[in-house]
This record gives structure tokens, sequence and C-alpha cells, in this order.
């Protein structure tokens, strides 16, 4: 398997093959972090995720919100459902928690805008 490591600029094309006791085998790397990158890229992935949530308010009816630090890719689904449920009846502020500690990871939702500057409050 083939992918590029996207941990730096330089882009390291990484050939990738499992051993038998079902590690990985990664060359093409120029640096240790390539190692680090395809085993979590293959064994557990993880991406930040942004979304939308509801407010109360009629002249911002939605507000864009990201997780502040990476997800197992598994939970991205639960984690759009959880968002789902959340209306904001108040302005937050620009990264203030939306959700805290989201399922237990230590990752928290926060809002990607400062809500004060835009329901004008
Ligand atoms: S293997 Fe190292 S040098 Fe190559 S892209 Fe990844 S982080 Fe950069």
């Amino acid at each position: 398997m083939e992918m590029v490591c996207i941990a730096c600029p330089n882009g390291c094309r990484l050939n990738i093959e499992k051993n038998e006791d079902g590690t990985l085998l990664v060359t093409g790397n120029k640096c240790p972090k390539g190692i680090v990158f395809a085993n979590e890229e293959i064994l557990a992935p993880k991406r930040s995720v942004c979304t939308t949530v509801r407010t109360t308010y009629k002249k911002l009816p939605v507000v864009p919100v990201r997780t502040d630090g990476e997800i197992p890719k598994e939970k991205i689904f639960d984690f759009v459902e959880e968002t789902k449920k959340i209306v904001l009846d108040r302005p937050y502020a620009f990264q203030e928690s939306v959700i805290e500690n989201l399922f237990g990871l230590g990752i928290n939702v926060v809002c990607s805008v400062d809500m004060n500057r835009l329901v004008g409050e």
C-alpha cells in the first residue's frame, strides 16, 4: 500500500507492508514521524471534524463548530448526531466549548465564530 505522509510539507511517499504479526513495515519516510503517521492512519485513523449547530437567533440560525482535536474516524457519525441535538440559546464566544469532553475523549466541540459580533448583543 502507498500513501503520502501529510505530517509536514515534505510529503514523503510511504510504502507500507503488513508483517505477519500485524505490525507495519513503513519505508520511504524521511523521519520517524512517517512511521507514526502510517500506523495511526491505518490502524487507528483520526480526524478533526467541522459541522454546524442550530441557534435560537433568526439572524444567525446556524453557526460553525469544530472539534478542538482529532477524534477516531468511526466516531464521526456519532459526532454529527450529537451536534444535531444542540440549539445554542445564547451568544458563544470564539472557541468556547459547545460540548465538553465529547464521548469522554478529552476533546471539546468549540464554536468557530464569535457569536456576539454576529448577533449584535
Ligand atoms: S516522513 Fe517525516 S519528513 Fe516525510 S513528510 Fe512525514 S513528517 Fe515530513
